[in-house]
């Protein structure tokens, strides 16, 4: 993976944020705020399961605590699916925001949580709103964790210094290009009105990226949360998505556990 051209690693992860996006990151917890959230468990989260199913896709749910707690059911359904189920943060508070004691709380939180849930220790994670503090990387490779997935420096998995020793974490970067929240969320509170894009527009910037990394044997990293892609005409934009990188050869789409191995081992480039 990611050293030979005319070949792809594809990435699909699911931020599984439901009502905490909006208590978390927003401090909104209106009942209609937070009944968006409610959509991504109730309807999203199934729709998105069955769509990895009847694709043969193994995928990654970056899932908070607090969510993790209002809906074993589904977060034991992904695992039991052989999805991964990684670290999202407790309450969705951006880490940037928490004093280090805060921090390390929710870090050790959500992975009881969701250690407790599966019956297996995550070993990633990903920043609630995509921001780390200046301690964070240590205080993940501290838990033993394998890989980050919130930082944007290159298109494919990297190593990354946690502190100025030697010790290296995985990132799995992530961009803002490839998330469908900046084009589809729309928002009253806090005000965000450019979302409610066409999904045509947003296949064709995601299927130009795809074709990219294929054309130079690379990785690319969607990222997507249920209660966004987890609408109708949405979803069928990615299915469409699946369907047409599936007709590349040497294509193949991989969870970030197993990218993350495959780095730390030097099995492909970093
Ligand atoms: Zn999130």
């Amino acid at each position: 993976m990611g050293s030979m051209r005319d070949s792809c690693t594809v990435l699909l992860t699911f931020d599984f944020d439901a009502e905490a996006l909006w208590e978390g990151s927003y401090g909104v917890t209106t009942p209609s705020t937070l009944s968006r959230g409610a959509y991504g468990a109730n309807l999203g989260m199934p729709r998105i399961l069955a769509l990895l199913d009847r694709s043969d896709i193994k995928a990654t749910f970056f899932v908070p605590g607090i969510t993790a707690e209002r809906y074993p059911d589904l977060v034991r359904r992904a695992h039991a699916a052989g999805h991964e189920v990684a670290h999202h943060g407790y309450l969705h508070v951006s880490p940037a925001k928490q004093t280090e004691e805060e921090e390390r709380a929710a870090l050790e939180k959500g992975l009881e949580i969701l250690a407790t849930l599966t019956g297996e220790r995550p070993v990633g994670y990903r920043s609630p709103s995509w921001d780390l503090s200046a301690r964070s990387l240590a205080l993940l490779a501290e838990h033993d964790f394998l890989y980050d997935s919130s930082l944007m420096a290159w298109d494919a998995p990297y190593l990354v210094p946690v502190d100025d020793g030697p010790r290296r974490l995985v990132e799995i970067p992530v961009s803002w290009e490839l998330d469908d929240a900046p084009y589809f969320l729309f928002a009253s509170r806090p005000a965000y009105r450019v979302g409610l894009a066409d999904p045509d527009r947003v296949f064709e910037i995601w299927r130009v990226e795809f074709e990219a990394a294929y054309a130079e044997g690379g990785t690319v990293c969607y990222t997507m949360h249920p209660q966004i892609i987890g609408r109708q005409h949405r979803l069928r934009m990615l299915e469409r998505l699946i369907e047409h990188i599936r007709r590349y050869p040497g294509a193949r789409f991989a969870r970030a556990v197993d990218v993350a191995r495959a780095v730390r081992e030097g099995r492909t480039r970093a």
